[in-house]
């Protein structure tokens, strides 16, 4: 798991044909200063027929109210209709989890199911589909917002950097992006499929083994919940005397990350040699002991990224694979030496 920047100025995004007009620029600073401040009201006065074509906030906005009456359950159309939708589609991760609690019982995939919720989460699936995973322009700049990401946030093994290219061969796909994983499944929390904290981009094998699963309910931790400097997340390695090395990812609390995306498993079968080899990198120092480790390991950031081949600071860990556990296994290795 891997942070993931949440701030207001990646919760929006602007059309490329006016990245630049000077007036889009302004707009956008001022839809920001709210996000920032909270001011949901405010928004609706920025929401004029001249902008609201082209900023992903608007764009969203304005086609949800559009089919919320086509709902045809009362009791989920009234509290939709009562939704702070701005605060719903910009707000940060921690408003998400607050609006998922406010409605939980009539908004969410409970069972019993309530009437008429698979019409009202079709809906949802259209909007989605229509406004932003079938829409070339919009999802291009929807992974703009993630250009300094290169490796998926949720295992940090895989490369996710979309490609486009200029002409085809033949029936090739010319466009190939990352998958677009809801943190919260859409299938459960409908209203929340255009909302982008709730948006990350991720690999295919973690948009599908994490499928549908409640991460409510299940304490899962989004990427964008991740604090610089934080411990909820943490590779750990046995003896480095050992020939094999077990890798277990331990975590905080009562999180379940690792559960529900295999991650545990997924490293200790799949990236054990990798492990094995750092550790023989010890090999090449013909005094190991203790004292000579941990001076030998007390590593500028240039010598750990030509020693490891990997990245040393945490703000650069979603530009390589497996950059997190290769800096926790430097950790384990420094620690020996105490
Ligand atoms: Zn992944």
């Amino acid at each position: 798991m891997i942070k993931v920047d949440n701030s207001p100025e990646k919760r929006i995004f602007v059309l490329k044909k006016y990245k630049d007009n000077p007036t889009f620029i302004e707009l956008k600073k001022e839809i920001i200063e709210h996000i920032k401040n909270k001011e949901y009201n405010k928004l609706e006065a920025l929401n004029t027929l001249s902008y609201s074509k082209h900023i992903s906030i608007f764009i969203f906005y304005n086609a949800i109210q559009s089919k919320i009456n086509a709902i045809s359950n009362n009791t989920i159309k009234n509290q939709l209709l009562q939704m702070n939708w701005f605060k719903v589609l910009v707000g940060s991760i921690e408003e998400i989890r607050e609006i998922i609690k406010e409605n939980y019982y009539i908004l969410a995939n409970v069972k019993p199911q309530i009437k008429g919720f698979t019409q009202y989460q079709n809906i949802f699936e259209d909007l989605y589909k229509n406004q932003l995973s079938g829409k070339e322009e919009l999802k291009r700049e929807f992974f703009n917002i993630f250009e300094d990401i290169n490796v998926c946030p949720y295992c940090n093994r895989n490369f996710i950097n979309p490609i486009y290219k200029e002409n085809n061969i033949g029936n090739d796909n010319k466009k190939q992006s990352p998958d677009i994983e809801h943190f919260f499944p859409k299938s459960l929390y409908p209203f929340l499929a255009l909302s982008i904290s709730n948006l990350l981009p991720s690999c295919a094998f973690c948009n599908k083994i994490k499928s549908d699963v409640d991460t409510f309910i299940h304490n899962c931790i989004s990427p964008y919940e991740i604090q610089k400097n934080d411990t909820k997340f943490k590779f750990e390695f046995d003896s480095i005397d050992t020939k094999t090395r077990k890798i277990t990812l331990k975590q905080e609390g009562n999180i379940k990350n690792s559960e529900i995306l295999h991650l545990d498993s997924l490293y200790t079968e799949i990236h054990s040699n990798y492990v094995n080899d750092m550790f023989s990198k010890l090999k090449k120092y013909p005094d190991v002991n203790k004292k000579f480790l941990k001076d030998k390991f007390n590593l500028s950031e240039d010598d750990y990224k030509k020693e490891f081949c990997n990245y040393f600071k945490e703000d650069d860990f979603n530009k390589h694979p497996l950059s997190k556990m290769t800096k926790d296994l430097y950790e384990h290795i420094k620690e020996y030496g105490n």
